[in-house]
């Protein structure tokens, strides 16, 4: 029976893994699909404290594991399948593949993941034009061109922000309403950087070598195609949070997301969840990162008072 494992390899799981294993808790973090989490895909992280010129997201995450596994960490490589409360209620079992890990206490830090459009150049283009967090891509943009593609707040959110950047900011949506809460549509509707372009997809893109150089949008209701120039398209049209394994478990919302009861603590003794797993709204590496340096100290507090 392992003391602790930890889902998820972002800065959440990590920060975790830093603490608890600092603890002398001898935790083992379970990596997935995507190492290193979403910063991986962006270029250079200007907003995490303690880096004046700014740090690569890969090279930050690389730091990050291996401090963590200086401090005594273990990896594994894995994607858990499931999570479920041992019959005896002593702990939690994970089933990765054919095999079973065992736990006293369980941090779910798997993260969320973009939902992007399925744009034909999207692989080649994502970093180089195509972006999905402005707060993290937004400054490349300094006095260019973008669009942003969505009507929800996020996309009302990243439209505002990129407008104080961008020379112009084109917002797309697939219909004649805005989902976003009225306070932050009305900010981007009274936003003189700010167009809109209603009931129209974005279907195609057009790239140089640098990267991404326009859209080929298509109106819905007419079927007509035109082209606009942007250098950068800003996809705000949701997340998807990584917890299909937990869903049985703990708590969520509808949308899939952990709902913690008290701190990071969810609804089942010793199963923490830290970062975009229970944030919808600030998603920052550097929120993750607290967060999941909380769910190490509850869990910490947790197997103390069980021994
Ligand atoms: P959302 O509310 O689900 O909105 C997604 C938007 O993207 C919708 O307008 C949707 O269009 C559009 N969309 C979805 N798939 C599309 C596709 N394939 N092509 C084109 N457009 C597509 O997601 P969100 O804006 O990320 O917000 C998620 C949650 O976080 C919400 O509860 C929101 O209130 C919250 N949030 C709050 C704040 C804040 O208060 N500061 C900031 C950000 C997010 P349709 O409208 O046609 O469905």
């Amino acid at each position: 029976m392992e003391e602790i494992v930890i889902v998820g390899s972002g800065p959440a799981g990590l920060t975790a893994a830093i603490y608890t294993a600092r603890a002398a808790l001898k935790p083992l973090l379970i990596s997935g699909m995507q190492p290193g989490g979403q910063l991986t895909t962006t270029s250079i992280v200007e907003n995490y404290p303690g880096f004046s010129e700014g740090v690569d997201g890969n090279k930050l995450m690389q730091e990050m594991r291996l401090q963590a596994e200086k401090m005594g960490c273990r990896f594994q490589n894995g994607e858990v399948r499931k999570a479920e409360r041992l019959p005896d209620k002593t702990g939690i079992r994970l089933s990765i593949g054919e095999n079973s890990i065992d736990t006293k206490a369980l941090i779910v830090a798997t993260g969320a993941s973009a939902l992007t459009l399925d744009l034909p150049q999207k692989d080649k283009l994502m970093g180089y034009g195509l972006s999905t967090c402005a707060t993290c891509d937004g400054f490349f943009y300094r006095g260019k061109p973008v669009a942003v593609v969505g009507g929800g707040d996020s996309a009302m959110e990243e439209a505002s922000y990129l407008a104080k950047l961008a020379s112009e900011v084109t917002l797309i949506h697939r219909r004649d309403a805005f989902r976003a809460s009225k306070t932050m549509q009305d900010r981007v509707l009274k936003n003189e950087k700010v167009k809109v372009i209603w009931n129209t997809e974005v279907v195609d893109t057009t790239a140089n070598e640098q990267g991404l150089t326009g859209l080929i949008l298509k109106n819905k209701p007419t079927g007509e195609s035109s082209e606009i120039k942007v250098d950068g398209l800003f996809m705000a049209i949701g997340h998807h949070p990584n917890t299909e394994f937990v869903r049985d478990l703990v708590t969520t919302d509808d949308k899939g997301y952990i709902l913690p009861t008290q701190g990071t603590q969810t609804n089942v003794p010793g199963v923490f969840a830290a970062g975009d797993v229970e944030d919808q709204d600030f998603r920052q590496a550097i929120t993750a990162a607290g967060r999941g340096c909380q769910a190490a100290l509850e869990a910490e507090r947790y197997l103390e008072n069980l021994h």
